[in-house]
Parts: structure tokens; C-alpha cells; sequence
């Protein structure tokens, strides 16, 4: 990967984006822009900063609000390059950021949260693939129906509209919160045949196929079974919600190349975890290596193959199914074949970080082996003084030399820093070296279920219906905006009310008829 770079002062961003929208400033008089379903595709101007390869366009245009081209699809943008992006006041410092996740999001909020000088307040341009803020920790509720996808994918024009935008300065700075994506390409049939679970789209993927096999396992003896690769956080909330999704109806295997599930959580979340995936009777296998996966009929699948000797049409056991080969990873344990008709991949992620293209005056990002920018204390990209980077696309260590997790915590807090940093790089100030807070580990169980353990109390851990109420709580609060956070809060209160009339009834009618 290259990255070039001019490492000129007044450089300018001219973004190479299918659509954009326009936003009026809270003030009416300024304006703040939007750039949503565009890939991260920048072009060096006359006083170019650097130069992106698109990674991939996003299908997910919206349509054309503002005086941006319209959304043109790769084949067509290759020939013909868009137009390069003109800020709307040329004197006016110029802060661009590329993706609208924990990192970008935030820092744009944190912006709007600061005291300018009014001579100082900069143009903030926010360019994202898709058109809403993920708020990934919640998409397992998706799954489970106990969210609704506005609740936790809200559109970045209603979290932006009310944002008072910037004005003022010489030269633009870049902040890089790309985020990270699955990485599947590690196994043969990952890619193929696995379904990542790291954006809204792989939830809805997910989601849709679990809705077909119910549909077409209804009334079926046969179980409907899925497998999910990894059992860190991600692999363990996917294997307990649908799990408890399924019921009778299926069995859900997790495999693990380790030998317990979340090796580095806290150890109360580990047992909480360990007591409900075993009540769901949730198969863990452990100390298993997938070294392939495979897809076959239904035909060669083992359970329907006296189905067809049978005689039974081909044409209605065409099903897709998968088979998992799994080596030992640990002395003792056999080579094991698994069978599944949804198999789910949640290990590794590698950073977003688009590919450079070449240009006159080449000069790397400094990345470290997962294809993260690697950054000073101040989350200034090591190097490159005008470029800022967090989250999940970064790499940090902290005073004890260990890299910060990729979690959404570590973004939150950077946003707050990335934030002021910008706001001392442009008042002349000392920028602040990044401190990473830990409170603690959270993870879902299910829809009344949640292990969570704060740092601040050794040996706690709220578990079940507490843990879970405390686990919305908190990410309530971490919800973008007070607009947004009032009306989901509005929405889960809602719909704990007519749960709780729904159980009342429940239990009353099972009393009255004596069962
Ligand atoms: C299912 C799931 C559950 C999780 N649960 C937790 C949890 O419980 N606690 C926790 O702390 N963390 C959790 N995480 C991790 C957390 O979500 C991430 O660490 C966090 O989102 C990182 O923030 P970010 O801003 O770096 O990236 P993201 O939030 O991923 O944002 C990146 C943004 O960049 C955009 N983008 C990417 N590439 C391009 C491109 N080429 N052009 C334009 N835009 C682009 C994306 O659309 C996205 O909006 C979870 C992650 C997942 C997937």
C-alpha cells in the first residue's frame, strides 16, 4: 500500500464523492456539509494532501440534495473523474473526516461542542460509504427484535441538521476513522461461503437468512443449525442471541481455537457467558482450527442423503448447506466434520484505510501489520502532523507498550481527544497526549440477559435482567445527540411498558386456566 502525500501546509481535500447533502447551520447563516454513500475517495488538488484509490463504492445512494454529481457506479467513475470538491469559503480553517463511525462521528460532535474564537470555527466535511452512524454494539439486538434498525442506525442528516457549522482558517487537516472490516480471507470458503457480521448490511444479511431457514424449516423435524467461528466477544453474543432466537428449532455450534470462550474478558463476564450459552445448549467446541469450509447439497449433505436414495425429489432438497473441517488445534482432540446450514465468521478485522495512489511526491503512512495507521500520543499519524487517526483504522499503545483494543470505548474516548486536538492545532495551543480510560466490559446475552463487568469495582459483575438494563442504560447515554437519545429512550421505554403488560397477561391467563 502506498500513501502519497505532499507534505505541504495549506494543503486542500477535494473529495472525489457520488452525493452529497447540504446541511443548514443551527444559526442559518452557516452551513456544515455532509457527504453520505461515498467511499473514501480523495484526489490530490493543486495543493494536494493525498490521493485515495476508492476500496469499493457503496450501493446505498440516497439521491442528490445538494449540487454534488449523482451517484455514478465504479466502472463509470473510473473513466470520467468527478469533480474535485471546492470548500465553500476558502479562508476558513478546513477539517475533513473520513468515516462517520465511534472515531469520525464523534469528533465532529465534539467539534461542534467546543468555544471558538468566531475567526477560527473551521469547515467540517464528513464523508461517509453509507448514510447512517452504526452504533455496532447493538446490532445483535437487531437479531433478536429488540431494536429497531433508526434506534441504533440513525441517518447522519438528522444527527448533523441541528450542528451549527465552522468557519474560518488557511489549510485542512484530515482525520482518518475508517474503521475496520472482517477479515475472511484467512481460511479456502470463508469468503465464500462464512457471513461477517460487522456492518448493518451483514446484520440485515444475517437476519434474512435466518428468516428463510425458519420459514422453510417450519413444521420440519429437521434442526436448523448454525456454526459460528469465534468465540472472543463478538462470536459469543452472535452464538447466546441466536441461540435464544432458535429455541427447540435449531442448535447453534461456536468454535474456538482456544481453549475457553473470551480468553482476555473479565473473568465474571466469562462465567456469566459460559452459564447461558450452556442453558441455551449451545455446542462450543474448543481448541478447533476451521481449515475449510465447504458447500454441498443437500444431496451430499450426511442427514439427506437416504432422504434422495429414497426417491424424494432433488428439486426440493436443493437447500444450501456447508461443511466445516475442523483440526485440532490442541494434543487429545480429533479431526471433526461439521454441518451447517448458516455458518457465521467473527475472527480478525483488518483496517479500512483505502489505498493510495501513486503521486509525484510519495510518502508512506507509517502502518503497522493489520493495516493500521500507526499514531503519536496526540493521535497525529506518526509523520504526518496534519493528519489525525482513531479507532479502528489506528494503532496506539498504551504507557505499559500494549496496543489499544479495536473496541468501540477506545473510539468514544479518542473522538473527545481528536476533538480538542484539532481545536489546539488550530488556536496554536499544546495538543494533549491521548489517555485511554477503561471502564469496563460489557456483552449481550440475549434479550433480557447481559453479563457487565466495571473496572472501577474488582470482582463485580452484573449479570441477567440487571446486567441488561445496565447495558441499555449505558449505551443509551453514549447514543449520538440529545434529539436521538431522547426519542430512542422514548422508544425503549415504550417497549418495556408493553413487554411487561404482555408477560402480566401471559401469567394471568396461565393462572386463570390453571396450567
Ligand atoms: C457486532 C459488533 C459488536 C461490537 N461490540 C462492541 C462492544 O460491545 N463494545 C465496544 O467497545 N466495541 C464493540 N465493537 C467494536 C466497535 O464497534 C468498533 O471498535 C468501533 O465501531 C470503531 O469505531 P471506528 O470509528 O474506528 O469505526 P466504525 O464505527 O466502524 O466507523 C467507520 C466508518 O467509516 C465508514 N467507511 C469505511 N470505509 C469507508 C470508505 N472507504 N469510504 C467512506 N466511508 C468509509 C463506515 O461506513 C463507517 O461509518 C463491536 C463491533 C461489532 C462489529
Amino acid at each position: 500500500m502506498a500513501f502519497l502525500a505532499s507534505s505541504s501546509a495549506s494543503a486542500s481535500v477535494a473529495a472525489l464523492l457520488p452525493f452529497n447533502r447540504l446541511f443548514r447551520g443551527g444559526n442559518g447563516k452557516r452551513w456544515n456539509r455532509l457527504y453520505t454513500g461515498y467511499s473514501a475517495r480523495l484526489r490530490a488538488g493543486s495543493s494536494a494532501l493525498s490521493s485515495f484509490r476508492a476500496s469499493s463504492f457503496s450501493s446505498a445512494a440516497v439521491g442528490n440534495a445538494g449540487g454534488a454529481p449523482p451517484l455514478r457506479e465504479t466502472s463509470e467513475a473510473n473513466k470520467t473523474p468527478p469533480p474535485i470538491y471546492t470548500w465553500p469559503n476558502k479562508k476558513k480553517p478546513r477539517v475533513c473526516i473520513l468515516g462517520g463511525g465511534f472515531g469520525g462521528l464523534y469528533t465532529a460532535l465534539r467539534l461542534e461542542s467546543l468555544l471558538w474564537p468566531e475567526d477560527k470555527k473551521p469547515q467540517v466535511l464528513l464523508v461517509d460509504q453509507s448514510e447512517r452512524f452504526v452504533f455496532k454494539p447493538m446490532l445483535y439486538e437487531l437479531l433478536s427484535g429488540e431494536v429497531d434498525a433508526w434506534e441504533i442506525a440513525p441517518l447522519f442528516s438528522e444527527l448533523l441538521a441541528n450542528t451549527a457549522a465552522f468557519s474560518l482558517s488557511m489549510t485542512a487537516r484530515l482525520v482518518l476513522a475508517l474503521g475496520a472490516e472482517a477479515k475472511l480471507d484467512v481460511v479456502p470458503g470463508a469468503l465464500e461461503f462464512a457471513l461477517p457480521f460487522s456492518t448493518l448490511e451483514d446484520a440485515r444479511r444475517v437476519d434474512n437468512k435466518l428468516r428463510t431457514l425458519e420459514r422453510t424449516k417450519f413444521g420440519k423435524d429437521s434442526l436448523i443449525r448454525v456454526a459460528v467461528v469465534g468465540c472472543g466477544y463478538s462470536g459469543v453474543e452472535l452464538a447466546a442471541t441466536i441461540s435464544e432466537r432458535l429455541q427447540d428449532r435449531g442448535i447453534v455450534q461456536a468454535i474456538n481455537v482456544e481453549t475457553t470462550i473470551c480468553p482476555t474478558a473479565p473473568a465474571g463476564n466469562r462465567e456469566a457467558a459460559l452459564k447461558v450459552l450452556s442453558s441455551r445448549k449451545v455446542q462450543l467446541l474448543l481448541g478447533y482450527f476451521v481449515r475449510c469450509i465447504r458447500r454441498v447439497s443437500d444431496m451430499e449433505a450426511s442427514g439427506d442423503a437416504t432422504v434422495i436414495r429414497k426417491g424424494k425429489n432433488i428439486a426440493e432438497c436443493n437447500s444450501e448447506k456447508y461443511v466445516l473441517e475442523l483440526q485440532p488445534a490442541e494434543k487429545g482432540l480429533e479431526i471433526q466434520i461439521l454441518e451447517a446450514d448458516l455458518v457465521l465468521w467473527t475472527v480478525g478485522s483488518k483496517a479500512l484505510l483505502p489505498e493510495l495512489e501513486p503521486c509525484d511526491k510519495p510518502r508512506e503512512l507509517p502502518l503497522n501489520a493489520r493495516g493500521q495507521a500507526e499514531t503519536d500520543e496526540t493521535l497525529r499519524v506518526k509523520g504526518h502532523p496534519r493528519i489525525f487517526a482513531l479507532g479502528d483504522s489506528s494503532s496506539l499503545r498504551d504507557s505499559t507498550g500494549r496496543l489499544l483494543p479495536a473496541t468501540a470505548q477506545v473510539a468514544f474516548q479518542q473522538a473527545d481527544f481528536t476533538g480538542w486536538n484539532l481545536w489546539a492545532a488550530i488556536n496554536n495551543r499544546p495538543l494533549l497526549p491521548f489517555r485511554f480510560q477503561n471502564l469496563g466490559e460489557m456483552m449481550t446475552l440475549g434479550r433480557n440477559d447481559a453479563a457487565i463487568s466495571p473496572s472501577f469495582i474488582d470482582g463485580l459483575t452484573l449479570e441477567g435482567p440487571i446486567g441488561h438494563a445496565a447495558r441499555k442504560l449505558a449505551y443509551l447515554i453514549r447514543l449520538p445527540t440529545d434529539e436521538h437519545r431522547f426519542k430512542v429512550g422514548l422508544s425503549w421505554f415504550a417497549k418495556s411498558a408493553i413487554d411487561s403488560v404482555v408477560s402480566v397477561q401471559s401469567t394471568l391467563t396461565k393462572v386463570l386456566s390453571g396450567s
